[in-house]
Order: structure tokens, then C-alpha cells, then sequence
């Protein structure tokens, strides 16, 4: 029975059977027990499914997984220890040393140095490229050794929105995958999948976990890329592994199951990058009440938007899902039913006025965290953006004044008061 994404994220995943626990157990076990060697050799050569150490898999994991693989309407995925792990796993499961990967300059600004930096070291070579690219100017960044092209459903904090059905297009033209961060809509308010993306990660810190308890991440296979189609882009899909007896991924779990399953098979044994159960427990937790939360997020953004579009103090505002934003018309495509808690504005007078304005304020917190069900705030040029140069912030739609709101499940009208005696005061 096809069931609707609020059904889903209560129940997905997970259906216990007679008499076993209703909630997701959590399976607090490093290690599994087996009858024979014989029986555990089968699940080193991937022969047979089955859990032996919780450094690659876990079943609590998996279950959280499942439901999230549900939600995005994808064949597979895993969960890992954080969304910098999702995104680096991600890319580094189909692209090594003398690769290419073209990235949206619009990302959040973690990714953008994992990319730019720490994946640079490892020899992989990012061109990043306008979120608002034509269909020329994608093509013209691809190289012969091109592997993926990457960007976020809304970015954090710029909140532009990608073209995804076009950069999919360009993407698959040239026999690459896009892969896509849907962190900030998630599945409940856009699912790339349905637009033409191949591979979905999640910070699932933000609000999916949604009550800022446990950091995490997730990867979705939508299962539809021919990698085979393309095996000389991708050896380490299609060509055997030595390190499992030289299984092809490929062949061996067709489009479905060959990304995931080499993921966990060769990048979790060997970096690790697992959640513990118990952040996956917590995750789950959030996933429950996601769609009652989404809705609220948006309600609150639109709100809060609105009105310091119609405060003269504050001299810009962005939010994708307001009437007359640069994004409205592409929010409108792939997120019709809201985009996400997150408003970015500047204060007049600048950045000094704008730090004034976010120590008064009394109900939104300064934190680095974004997208839960408290209201925080940020201001990213001095923070989670405060390693790139003045040229990569503009890249990156990011201001000197810019000020990162991101709007809880709280009330709007209180949120709204909150802003404007923070506002008042510096005027004092
Ligand atoms: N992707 C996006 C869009 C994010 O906003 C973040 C963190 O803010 C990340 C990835 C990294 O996730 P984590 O902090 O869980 O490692």
C-alpha cells in the first residue's frame, strides 16, 4: 500500500512483529555472535547479509536508515557519524586522486572547505560554479576526469535554490551522477530523486534530528545511475575489489545496491564514520515528528520574513519562499509546499550593528547549530564561514552583514516581538 510521507516518517523502516519492542531498539553491541567461522567468513566475503562489528554496520542504524531511504524514495542507505562524513563518503566512494567534481559555490561553508581543502590534499580537484549557472556554463566545467557534480537543495546560509532537473540533465549527459545535500527542505519538503538526482545526503543534525541531541548524517542511493553504463568513469564500482575477493560491485548488487553496499564495505571498515545507536535512537525520535515540525518551521519562516520585509531598520531579506525572492519561482517548483526555518537579512548600518542587534535578542539564541525546534542565529562571515576569503564569501552568497535566523517551532508572533525589541534597543 503506497502510503503518504507523514505516515512514513512516523512508522517507516521499521514493522515489529508479534510481540517484539514498538520503538526502534537500540542494538548497544559493538559485536554479533555466530555458530561457525564459516558462518561469519560468508558476511567478510559479503556472501550473506548480516551485522559482526558495529565499526561498519548496525542494526538500530539500519532500521533509521531504512526509514529515511523510504522517505526520499531511494533503493538504499546508510547513516554516518556526521553530514561532513555523508558529503565526504558521498564523493569519495566514486571519485580518488586525479578526479574532478564540479560543486555549486553555494554550499555550506564545512563542505565547501572539506571540498576545497582537505579533499584538494587528497588529490581530488573541485570546480566550483554558480548555483544559477546556465546549462553552457555547467557544461563548460566539465573535465574528461569529471566524476560528480554536487549542491544543496537550499544552501546554507545563502538559501539559494538549485536548478536541480537542470544540473541533473547536464550531469547525466556527460555520464556523471549529481549528488545532492537535501538538508535544509528534507524529504518532506523536496525529494531530488523525483527531479533527476542520483544521490542524496543529509546532515541529519538539523531537522531531522531536530532538537539539537545528536550529530549525524545519512546517504540515500536513488538506485537508478547505470554505473556499469559508465564503468570507465567509475573502476571502483565496476571493476573487482581486491579487498573482497574481487567482488564487482556493480554486478554483484546491480544499480540498486552497489553504492551503498561498497560505501559500508570499504569506507566505513576502514574510516569508521559510523553513528552510534544511540544518536540513531535520537534521530528517530526527530524522523516521528518531522512533517508536524517542517510544516511549523516554514509557517514561522514566512512570518518572520514578512515582517522584517516591512521593518525599514533591516536593509535586505532572503527567505525562498517569500513572494519577490530572487528563488520564489524555483521554491515554488520543487518545495510547493514550504522550503525550510531559515531566513537570512541584514541589519542597516552593518556588521557591527548587526552583533548588537543578536546579543539583545532574548528568545533566538547565537549558536553555530541551525535547523531545529529552537530559534538560533548566527552571523556566518564571522563563524562557519570565517575561513574563506572576502571573494569566497560573495561566491557563496554570503554577506558581511548577513544574519542567519533560523526559526524554530516556537511562536511567530513572540519571534517576531523577539526581533523587534532587539532592533529597539540599539537604537537606545
Ligand atoms: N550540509 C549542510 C547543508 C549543513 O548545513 C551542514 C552543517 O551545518 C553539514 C552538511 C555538515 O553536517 P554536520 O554538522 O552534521 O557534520
Amino acid at each position: 500500500m503506497k502510503q503518504k510521507i507523514e505516515t512514513t516518517c512516523v512508522q517507516g523502516g521499521y514493522r515489529p512483529g508479534n510481540g517484539e519492542p514498538r520503538e526502534i531498539p537500540i542494538y548497544q553491541s559493538t559485536t554479533f555472535r555466530y555458530e561457525t567461522s564459516e558462518d561469519m567468513g560468508k558476511l567478510f566475503d559479503l556472501e550473506a547479509s548480516g551485522y559482526f562489528y558495529t565499526r561498519l554496520q548496525n542494526p538500530t542504524n539500519d532500521l533509521v536508515a531504512k526509514k529515511i531511504c523510504e522517505l526520499e524514495g531511494g533503493s538504499m542507505a546508510m547513516l554516518t557519524s556526521s553530514g561532513q562524513a555523508a558529503n565526504f563518503y558521498a564523493i569519495f566512494n566514486i571519485a580518488t586522486c586525479g578526479d574532478h567534481i564540479i560543486s555549486s559555490s553555494s554550499i555550506y561553508g564545512g563542505t565547501f572547505n572539506l571540498f576545497s581543502v582537505t579533499m584538494k590534499k587528497m588529490g581530488i580537484e573541485f570546480t566550483f560554479i554558480s548555483p544559477d549557472a546556465t546549462e553552457e556554463e555547467i557544461e563548460k566545467a566539465f573535465k574528461p576526469n569529471t566524476k560528480a557534480v554536487f549542491g544543496e537543495t537550499i544552501a546554507n546560509p545563502a538559501l539559494t535554490v538549485l536548478d536541480i532537473e537542470l544540473f541533473a540533465r547536464v550531469a547525466h549527459k556527460h555520464g556523471v551522477p549529481l549528488i545532492i545535500d537535501n538538508t535544509f527542505a528534507t524529504p518532506v519538503n523536496c525529494r531530488p530523486f523525483e527531479w533527476g538526482a542520483d544521490i542524496v545526503t543529509h546532515s541529519t543534525t538539523k531537522y531531522m534530528d531536530g532538537h539539537g541531541a545528536a550529530v549525524g548524517g545519512c546517504i540515500v542511493d536513488s538506485g537508478k545511475f547505470d554505473w556499469m553504463a559508465n564503468a570507465d568513469k567509475f573502476p571502483g564500482l565496476c571493476t573487482p575489489d581486491d579487498s573482497y575477493h574481487g567482488i564487482t560491485y556493480a554486478t554483484k548488487f546491480g544499480k540498486e545496491g552497489a553504492f551503498i553496499t561498497k560505501a559500508t564495505a570499504q569506507l566505513m571498515r576502514d574510516f569508521g564514520s559510523i553513528q552510534s545507536p544511540q544518536n540513531a535512537f535520537i534521530l528517530n525520535l526527530g524522523l516521528e515528528s518531522l512533517h508536524v515540525r517542517m510544516k511549523r518551521h516554514c509557517e514561522n519562516g514566512l512570518s518572520v520574513a514578512k515582517y522584517l520585509q516591512s521593518d525599514d531598520r533591516i536593509s535586505w531579506v532572503i527567505y525562498p519562499g517569500l513572494e519577490g525572492d530572487k528563488y520564489y519561482n524555483l521554491a515554488k517548483k520543487y518545495m510547493p509546499n514550504g522550503t525550510c526555518g531559515v531566513v537570512s537579512f541584514g541589519v542597516k548600518g552593518g556588521r557591527k550593528v548587526a552583533e548588537k542587534f543578536m546579543k539583545n535578542l532574548k528568545i533566538a539564541a547565537i549558536e553555530t547549530h541551525v535547523a531545529d525546534a529552537r530559534t538560533c542565529c548566527l552571523h556566518p562571515a564571522s563563524a562557519t564561514h570565517r575561513q574563506m576569503s572576502d571573494q569566497e564569501l560573495i561566491q557563496a552568497g554570503v554577506y558581511p552583514d548577513m544574519v542567519r535566523f533560523s526559526c524554530g517551532i516556537e511562536n511567530a508572533e513572540d519571534l517576531i516581538n523577539d526581533i523587534r525589541q532587539a532592533l529597539d534597543k540599539i537604537e537606545e
